[in-house]
């Protein structure tokens, strides 16, 4: 294990160290509730494996990185607002107030949306 994943706040909620409000579970993908919810509905859904950014997308296997939009869309479906609709966000970067540095997607509804 590197030393950020031994670090990381995600990866210690993959390995189960820390708890998290999960919201579906499977072996590569992972959905649990943002600890500080900004709409209704607010879930993180990420890989378990550790990309630091979007720029190391390419280590992520194709069928996972296509899982992590198919739970996107089925997390939006269980918790209710496939009709009304949602977003599905990454923030990347300084200018995009990344924190957690393990990629996850926000998807984010229950509410309008705007963009920023
Ligand atoms: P980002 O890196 O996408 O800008 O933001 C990271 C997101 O992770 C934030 O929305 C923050 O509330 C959430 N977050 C940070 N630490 C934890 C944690 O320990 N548990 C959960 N469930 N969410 C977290
Ligand atoms: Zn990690």
């Amino acid at each position: 294990m590197s030393v950020s994943e031994n670090d990381c706040i995600f990866c210690k909620i993959a390995r189960g160290e820390m708890d998290a409000e999960m919201v579906h579970e499977e072996d590569e993908v992972l959905a649990f509730k943002d600890i500080r919810g900004l709409a209704p509905v607010h879930v993180l859904v990420m890989p378990r494996q550790h990309l630091a950014s979007l720029e190391e997308i390419t280590q992520l296997p194709e069928p996972v990185a296509r899982r992590l939009f198919e739970v996107s869309s089925e997390v939006a479906e269980q918790l209710g607002v496939r009709e009304s609709g949602y977003a599905v966000r990454v923030n990347n970067g300084p200018d995009a107030g990344q924190g957690v540095f393990h990629l996850h997607l926000h998807v984010l509804g229950g509410k309008h949306l705007e963009m920023p």
